[in-house]
């Protein structure tokens, strides 16, 4: 079973995430929990936090199938201490609504170098990262993404993924969210079956596929290997297709919330039927 959805808005509130994915016909979502470009925020109410719970019940999106994104000021890995710092208590932040939220996963970006510390630095900063979140919450599993490569950003090697993972203490509750775009604009194949077996096998080797908790569906406006993350609409870019189609008929991909983030929110309710249409 494929649960397909899209990265739904909680404008008016958190607790309208679960009515805004119905509405689209998607069987997962993602959210924010709180403005994804400002440092501060309000704490969840209480009410707040009960009318989600009961929506998502009503809705009928059990929290396996949520799969909540962090900010983007957020950088784990960050090489000055203040900033680091500041970047860590909104990561603590974000995982401790998750908890009131009763989900059960927070994907993360994992972090950039800015070209201050080496990146094997970084990536043990951003595990450290991890460690400090986790320690102070249960329940949540961190969930990395694996990014294009923009600038300075760690997360394009599936390399960086391991590493960070092999830092993490509690092996229990880390994991990945593999972002089509991302993969492919960071120079991992995926457009014919032979490529797309390849890759995953890699992934496999590299990090584990037991380690795989959630996916981004995004096609690229950007071509193989550009180390730009530019999302299209589903077979719109330089993706096309193909890669959906593995992936939807694949049963590794089974039970995990797949969402998309593609540019385009009017044809949302389209894109999920039409991935579902890629089913054999
Ligand atoms: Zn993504
Ligand atoms: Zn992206």
């Amino acid at each position: 079973m494929k649960y397909i959805g899209a990265h739904v808005s909680i404008s008016g509130g958190a607790e309208k995430a679960p009515q805004n994915a119905e509405k689209i016909g998607a069987k997962a979502f993602a959210m924010f929990t709180r403005n994804q470009r400002r440092w501060a925020s309000k704490s969840l109410t209480d009410k707040t936090i009960a009318q989600f719970k009961e929506n998502c019940k009503s809705t009928g999106y059990d929290p396996r199938h949520i799969i909540p994104h962090d900010g983007y000021l957020i950088n784990l890995g960050h090489p000055e201490a203040e900033a680091l710092e500041k970047s860590r208590i909104a990561f603590l932040d974000e995982m401790q609504r998750c908890e009131q939220l009763g989900l059960r996963y927070l994907n993360l970006h994992p972090g950039s170098h800015l070209n201050k510390i080496d990146p094997d630095h970084c990536l043990k900063r951003i595990a450290e990262s991890i460690n400090l979140a986790l320690d102070q919450t249960a329940g949540i599993t961190a969930v990395i993404e694996n990014t294009a490569g923009q600038g300075t950003n760690m997360g394009h090697r599936f390399e960086h993924l391991a590493r960070i993972i092999g830092n993490v203490q509690d092996k229990s509750r880390i994991g990945v969210c593999l972002d089509t775009c991302h993969i492919y604009s960071a120079g991992y194949d995926i457009k014919t079956a032979k490529a797309f077996e390849d890759t995953l096998q890699k992934f496999d080797n590299l990090v584990g596929i037991s380690y795989l908790k959630a996916m981004h569906l995004n096609d690229s406006k950007k071509p193989f290997g550009s180390r730009v993350d530019r999302h299209e609409s589903i077979g719109k870019g330089s993706l096309g297709l193909e890669p959906f189609k593995f992936i939807m008929n694949d049963p590794r991909f089974d039970h995990i919330p797949m969402v998309l983030e593609t540019p385009d929110h009017s044809i949302w309710e389209e894109e999920i039927r039409l991935l579902y249409d890629l089913i054999e």
